[in-house]
């Protein structure tokens, strides 16, 4: 028998009428269900965060911070169980599972350190102009199944410190760690100041239209995300979109080759390369490329990929069947294209995997190289002038990050400054502070996350006109 989750509305446990199965993708097999609301569930769970928005509004900051900081706790202390069920359902190895766990709790945390200032815009004999940042009522969240418990936290967190109450949907691939979540803090807030539901396909479009909602976080693919954009349109609620990317990674040839290949590996490949953020095109300057490419081959070969459960394993499957079988297709389009492949080990012949593969050269316009593949294949790239590799690297629909690598920071720093996205690292990857707004250029977003400015977002500007003399 599956186990069964509760979403969390209005402060308590609350089923659906129908449920929705959860699959390890490590097996393909059903081991839980989620409950699959429906729209009478989101108006109950839209109008207790309605209820519950002018007190929360009104319940002073500090307060606000420590119910934070005290749900954080909880997610910590539960850490452990937190994970294995993390592993079951997302698919990765238990130590980056914890990773995301303490993460997210870490991140809660982190966010109860900022601020909302109130901005002074004049201060003269006669009036005092005060721009205030006020909350702006319900706000649905919607996270995907690649950084489930994270990307949740990225929106909790900033949401309910600003003074919004929140209705939140994680992916239907991943919806139990952050229901599990639910019942661990439903407690630490009043009721209805946050919401926790789960559904398949229909429930996302459900909510976008919802008209009880001021706002909208999602986090997910660009082709989602214009939806959700075109969805909100019909009555101009606020959004923030953080989408897709195709992130270049540019690699000088005065980078020490023997030293820079595993971060490099990792910064494609971690948690099986299902990364908003992870490089998706990696330029080598030719006169280092035969050596690294060689590097980075031997390391798909060498490191592990199996059941996440299972000790030693160091990436795990993709998360789900849909994703899998893209990954697939566009593999079959690169062998059908007559691209060199150069696969890592094997991979384990249930569940989905997909043997960590990297691509000799292909050409720019190829699938592989165009498409956020969102998978383990990596296409390695060939360059010898900067401003052709700028070019490139620039040539996209995507903007989210992108990284320079060399001996040289200056020069690295000078490539950094031409690269058109909302994120450039250089000789280091897969980075993002609480502190540090993510914000994806061109069509890898609409707003960001993280920092004073992702906080803001979930507020609007309130200009008080004060005089100083009385009437
Ligand atoms: P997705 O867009 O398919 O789904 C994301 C979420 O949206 C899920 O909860 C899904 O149920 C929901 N959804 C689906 N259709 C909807 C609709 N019409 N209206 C409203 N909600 C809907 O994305 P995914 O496959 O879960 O995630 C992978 C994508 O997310 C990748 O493109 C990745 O780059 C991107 N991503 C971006 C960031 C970032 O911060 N920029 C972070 C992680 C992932």
């Amino acid at each position: 028998m599956s186990e069964t989750f509760a979403m969390t509305i209005d402060g308590r446990a609350v089923s659906a009428a129908r449920t929705i199965d959860v699959r390890n993708p490590a097996t393909g097999e059903i081991f839980a269900a989620a409950p699959d609301a429906d729209a009478a569930d989101l108006d109950t769970a839209v109008a207790a965060a309605t209820r519950a928005f002018p007190a929360w509004r009104d319940t002073p900051i500090a307060e606000r911070k420590a119910a934070l900081a005290k749900a954080a706790d909880a997610i910590e202390a539960h850490a452990d169980e937190l994970a294995a069920l993390f592993v079951r359902e997302q698919g990765r190895p238990l130590p980056g599972a914890k990773m995301e766990i303490l993460g997210a709790a870490m991140w809660m945390k982190a966010t109860t350190m900022l601020d909302i200032p109130v901005d002074v815009t004049e201060d003269s004999d006669t009036r005092r102009i005060e721009v205030h940042h006020v909350p702006l009522g319900v706000v649905c969240g919607i996270v995907p199944w690649n950084f489930p418990v994270l990307l949740a936290a990225w929106k909790v967190g900033p949401a309910l410190m600003a003074g919004n109450t929140l209705v939140l949907k994680p992916s239907p691939f991943t919806p139990l760690c952050t229901l599990r979540i639910g019942e661990l803090i439903r407690d630490v807030f009043p009721a209805g100041v946050i919401n926790i539901i789960s559904g398949g396909d229909a429930l996302g479009p459900l909510m976008t239209a919802h008209p009880g909602f001021a706002k909208i976080s999602f986090t997910g693919s660009t082709a989602t995300g214009r939806r959700v954009m075109e969805s909100a349109a019909k009555d101009l609620k606020r959004i923030t979109l953080e989408l897709g990317g195709n992130d270049a990674a540019i690699v000088l040839p005065d980078v020490d080759v023997d030293a820079v290949a595993a971060q490099l590996f990792e910064g494609a490949f971690h948690n099986s390369a299902q990364v908003c953020v992870a490089t998706k095109r990696l330029y080598i300057h030719a006169d280092i490329y035969d050596a690294l490419r060689d590097r980075l081959h031997q390391l798909a070969k060498d490191l592990p990929v199996g059941d996440g459960a299972e000790q030693g394993n160091r990436y795990g499957p993709i998360q789900n069947e849909p994703q899998y079988r893209r990954v697939l297709a566009l593999l079959d389009d690169a062998r059908a294209n007559g691209l060199t492949l150069l696969e890592g080990g094997a991979v384990p012949d249930r569940g989905y995997f997909v043997p960590l593969t990297l691509v000799d050269n292909p050409p720019e316009d190829s699938r592989v190289v165009v498409e956020e593949a969102f998978g383990p294949v990596l296409p390695l790239l060939k360059f010898t002038d900067i401003d052709d590799v700028v070019a490139r690297a620039n040539d996209s629909d995507y903007g989210l990050a992108g990284a320079v690598w060399s001996g040289d920071v200056e020069a690295a720093t000078a490539i950094a400054h031409r690269l058109d996205t909302g994120t450039v690292w250089i000789n280091q990857n897969l980075q993002s502070t609480p502190f540090t707004p993510l914000a994806g250029a061109k069509q890898s977003g609409f707003g960001q996350e993280n920092g004073v400015p992702g906080l803001l977002e979930f507020t609007r500007p309130k200009a008080i006109f004060i005089p100083k003399a009385a009437r």
